[in-house]
């Protein structure tokens, strides 16, 4: 079990992914909120019975899946379905993450959570990573990563928390504006430091 538990966040295009994949090929396991927030709606979950007990199977698509951009436009139009969809996913996301969190095997772990701030989850961690580049970085690379258009994302990054909040709740910082190479030597720094501070949070207890 991994004691000491890394969050790591950051906008939209920041690098999370780019930074968590360096951290995994070390042998840190990596805990995804994005993959578990995908995980607990997925056909056969009482997450999804919930939701289509209360939308009915319109919600569905032609799978049996959740239509999620059908949802993304319920939820824009009725905001008090919001509120009644966090109220059911927050507490499924939360305990699936406590579990992967207690389950992992490395020395510490990694949890993913690109919301960490919007969802006051810091303290939820021993320690806060944040991968910072400036909006122009930002924008640039998730448009072209997922052939989006500048509006798209921009509004993407209107709704979450400003650079400013992000970098107020962080432990650690990777400034990503350089190449790749930069974030290899910088990952592996704080690889050997959180190494050091798990191996001291197991002395403790
Ligand atoms: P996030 O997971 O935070 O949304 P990604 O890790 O997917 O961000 O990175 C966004 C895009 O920017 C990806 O296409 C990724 O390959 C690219 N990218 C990440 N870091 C760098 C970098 N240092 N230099 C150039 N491109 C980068």
């Amino acid at each position: 079990m991994s004691r000491f538990v890394v969050g790591v966040s950051g906008g939209i295009g920041s690098g999370k992914t780019t930074v968590t994949d360096l951290f995994a090929r070390l042998g840190v396991d990596i805990i995804d909120a994005d993959v578990i927030a995908r995980d607990v709606v997925a056909p056969g979950t009482v997450g999804l019975s919930q939701i289509v007990a209360k939308l009915g199977k319109e919600i569905l698509d032609e799978k049996g899946q959740l239509n999620r951009s059908l949802l993304r436009q319920r939820v824009f139009a009725e905001p008090e379905l919001k509120a009644w969809l966090n109220q059911l996913l927050h507490p499924l996301i939360r305990q699936q993450m406590q579990q992967q969190t207690q389950a992992a095997t490395s020395p510490y772990c990694i949890l993913s959570v690109p919301l960490l701030v919007e969802n006051s989850l810091a303290k939820s961690v021993d320690r806060v990573l944040i991968v910072d580049v400036s909006e122009a970085t930002q924008l640039q690379r998730t448009v072209q990563r997922d052939n989006s258009n500048v509006e798209q994302i921009s509004a993407i990054m209107r709704a979450q928390a400003s650079r400013e909040q992000r970098l107020a709740i962080a432990d650690d910082v990777i400034q990503n504006e350089g190449g790749p190479k930069d974030l290899v030597d910088k990952v592996a720094e704080l690889h050997q430091l959180y190494g050091k501070l798990a191996a001291q949070t197991h002395s403790v207890i």
